[in-house]
């Protein structure tokens, strides 16, 4: 009986699949590539000269952040230098060494700063409740005075295209207002301008991006506060809607940057009591009985979305 057929067969189902596995790690990075450099060009987030102070938490989302703006700054037509910035807030069983470690291994200018806000927090917040408002507000104001001493010009951070989304359902569902997380803001101290490469990234495609690099991720579980449990069922929420309808999420992000004002309630931003009859047609005019808009391509819908969801 011949044996070797079985082998043979095995090892070219092994090539087969190691073959489309580097076909798709090959498609995801010029994908996420892509997305970082788009964002940062419609946004105008990095300016030739620029510092840009990269925040990284040990987290998916900052280590790809930082790998991805490394590679773009070596083909980048602008100058602008990267320093990453950890802060160890001393929460028990933080790995120190974990960061320092990868980040000398990079070869990339760095800072670790060691702030014990654990304590100041664990003080102050009852046992039970939740600590993150006051340990951001601790961590931003920490952020400013190092990217201060460090000279920075722009802070990036690692929120993506879900956070976004995210952020502007809670502040819907929760604080009655549309109002999402800028892709390029400056701090409110006034200081510095704060930019998110990510805004136009998939969360999924940072999670494939990080096993692929094998990143050391710490875990963000350390100082045992709970992450907001309503962040958690609208993050849900929205992977039940996408895996339900493939493209949704990348349509309320789209929203985000195609309001129209006119059919929407805010008085602030829209002069509803002295609106007049102009006599001349206007397609944003409002069509009486017509509740439903024709699912057509936004005007500003990124080539990526046209294509995927057959706008053509
Ligand atoms: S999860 Fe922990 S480290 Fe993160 S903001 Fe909340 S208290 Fe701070």
């Amino acid at each position: 009986m011949n044996t070797d057929v079985p082998v043979i067969d095995a090892a070219a189902d092994e090539a087969k699949k190691a073959k489309k596995h580097a076909f798709e790690i090959n498609k995801l990075s010029k994908r996420l590539h892509r997305q970082v450099g788009q964002a940062i060009t419609d946004f105008g987030m990095i300016a030739d000269g620029d510092k840009v102070m990269v925040c990284v938490s040990g987290g998916k989302d900052s280590y790809s952040l930082l790998d991805i703006l490394l590679n773009l700054q070596k083909r980048a037509p602008i100058r602008f230098s990267i320093v990453a910035v950890n802060l160890d807030q001393k929460q028990p069983g933080f790995p120190a060494e974990v960061l320092p470690n990868y980040l000398s291994g990079l070869g990339v200018d760095f800072h670790i700063e060691t702030q014990d806000t654990y304590s100041i927090v664990k003080k102050h917040i009852p046992e039970g409740q939740t600590m993150c408002s006051l340990c951001s507000r601790l961590r931003r104001g920490i952020l400013y005075r190092v990217a201060r001493e460090l000279g920075a010009t722009k802070i990036a951070l690692g929120h993506h295209r879900d956070d976004i989304v995210v952020t502007m359902l809670m502040n819907m569902f929760f604080g009655s207002r549309i109002k999402g997380m800028p892709p390029k803001l400056v701090s409110d101290n006034g200081e510095f301008v704060v930019i998110r490469p990510l805004a136009y990234v998939d969360e999924t495609d940072l999670e494939r991006w990080a096993a692929h690099r094998q990143f050391p991720i710490i875990p963000c579980s350390l100082c045992g506060s709970q992450e907001n449990l309503q962040r958690v069922q609208t993050k849900k929420m929205i992977r039940e809607w996408e895996r339900q309808y493939p493209g949704r999420i990348d349509n309320m992000l789209t929203a985000m940057g195609n309001i129209t004002l006119s059919h929407m309630m805010d008085r602030q931003l829209f002069p509803f009591q002295t609106i007049q009859a102009t006599g001349r047609p206007d397609p944003q005019g409002d069509k009486a009985f017509d509740e439903d808009e024709d699912c057509v391509k936004p005007v500003n819908a990124p080539a990526e979305q046209v294509v995927r969801l057959g706008w053509e």
